[in-house]
């Protein structure tokens, strides 16, 4: 179902102690903010000490990975189960792990399935390499992505459009253009699937992604991490979404 959501994914940040304080900090300011969907995604080793300091149900937690298999021999990687344990999403196909980690489309698309099989909402992330205005990247990693995933399960994800040039350089792609590669993502058979921008959001740039109606929500990574400007970004999202809905 589209709705409202804004992901922080901390990446490979915070100690112990600077989860614990972020996790408060933003739970005592995000409480009251109905119109949005938050979700954290700590890196895995905090989600349960985030678990323990948000509680279930107003903020919502994530895994930024996860391997396909649910259970055996494979040193180091965490299973989808051990997932849904503590989360409700899981990042998938970021371009951090497509690019650092050698993640194809066919793991992305075996991460997909699993996601679904174990109950967690994948958060599907695509976008091309290079600034260039061509959708056709993106809709074939998409493609990719959701092979053989039934058209009735694509309500149960989540897609993320990250330009990959946009992501941590502060370059961040203009909201006209997002929404006309998100129409194009959408022909791809997610009239009803939330779909997300993510690459450079910050608390000034956050109100005209919130202004176009085709943008269901946002992937913020380095912004994440500064509690106020997270704060600020899903205040101005939940507002300016909240006023279109009443408009
Ligand atoms: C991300 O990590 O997905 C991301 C979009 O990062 P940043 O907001 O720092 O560009």
């Amino acid at each position: 179902m589209r709705r409202p959501i804004v992901v922080g994914n901390w990446k490979m940040y915070t100690r112990a102690a600077d989860a614990t304080i972020l996790a408060t900090t933003l739970r005592d300011n995000l409480a009251r903010l109905p119109e949005a969907e938050i979700v954290l995604c700590p890196p895995a080793v905090w989600i349960s000490e985030v678990l323990a300091v948000v509680g279930r149900g107003r903020i919502e937690l994530g895994a930024q990975n996860m391997y396909f298999e649910v259970e055996g021999a494979f040193t180091g990687e965490i299973s989808p189960l051990m997932i849904r344990d503590v989360a409700k999403y899981v990042i998938i196909g970021h371009s951090e792990r497509r690019e650092h980690f050698g993640e194809t489309d066919e793991i992305v698309n075996e991460k997909t399935i699993a996601a679904l099989e174990a109950g967690l909402v994948p958060i599907v992330c695509v976008g091309e390499r290079k600034k260039k205005n061509n959708p056709a990247e993106p809709v074939a990693e998409l493609k990719a992505a959701l092979e053989e995933i039934p058209k009735k399960r694509l309500t149960d994800i989540v897609v993320a459009y990250e330009p990959v040039w946009a992501i941590g350089t502060g370059d961040n792609a203009a909201p006209e253009y997002v929404a006309r590669v998100i129409n194009q993502l959408r022909e791809v058979g997610l009239a009803e699937t939330p779909v997300l921008y993510g690459g450079s959001v910050n608390s000034k740039n956050i109100a005209a992604y919130a202004a176009r109606p085709e943008i269901d929500g946002v992937l913020v990574g380095g912004a994440s991490i500064r509690s106020s400007e997270f704060v600020k970004i899903c205040e101005t999202w939940a507002r300016v979404k909240h006023f279109r809905s009443q408009a």
